[in-house]
């Protein structure tokens, strides 16, 4: 069985990426959701928090990992023999950075495949942008996000000092 990366910021989990991944547990028997510590983008939680936060809202879900790696997807690919990454398509928008991303891989990784899982009509909406505006503005995170992260948002835009960058 080929195994499957999941990679993104995850900054922090949503509703929408917990479902692609118990989606992905039906067709890969090893899946790494891959969280991107990257010193060009910023991110409201460190990547340690953001691994922390996906282990909690999984639970114990079977032939799932959650790694952290600075660096490019493929190159983590390589070094932990995995032949697919997996990224989520929302709206038309997310087409295009996605699909000049696959090329990129595709061009630098001819072995690697790029698999794209459409986003459930219920979360298709959900990103974790807009659960960090809701959060600053006071919303309802209320199946936005799962219970741990909940918690985790509403004590971090509640208290600036444990606001860190990384
Ligand atoms: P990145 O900064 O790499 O895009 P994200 O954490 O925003 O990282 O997203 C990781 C992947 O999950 C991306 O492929 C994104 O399109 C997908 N994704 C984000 N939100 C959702 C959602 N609500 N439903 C399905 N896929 C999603």
């Amino acid at each position: 069985m080929k195994k499957a990366v999941y990679p993104g910021s995850f900054d922090p989990i949503t509703q929408g990426h917990v479902d692609i991944i118990e989606r992905l547990t039906h067709i890969f028997s090893d899946i790494t959701v891959l969280v991107a510590q990257s010193s060009q983008k910023s991110a409201e939680f460190t990547a340690i928090e953001r691994k922390v936060l996906i282990e909690k809202s999984l639970g114990p879900l079977q032939g799932v990992r959650v790694d952290i790696y600075e660096g490019l997807t493929i190159d983590y690919m390589a070094k932990n023999q995995a032949q697919v990454i997996v990224r989520g398509l929302r709206a038309v928008s997310d087409f295009e950075y996605e699909m000049t991303m696959a090329s990129m891989n595709k061009k630098l990784a001819p072995d690697i495949e790029t698999m794209l899982v459409f986003a459930r009509p219920e979360y298709y909406y959900i990103s974790s942008r807009g659960v960090k505006e809701v959060a600053r503005n006071g919303g309802d995170l209320a199946g936005l996000v799962p219970a741990p992260v909940i918690d985790a948002v509403l004590s971090k835009f509640r208290n600036p000092l444990t606001n860190r960058k990384a």
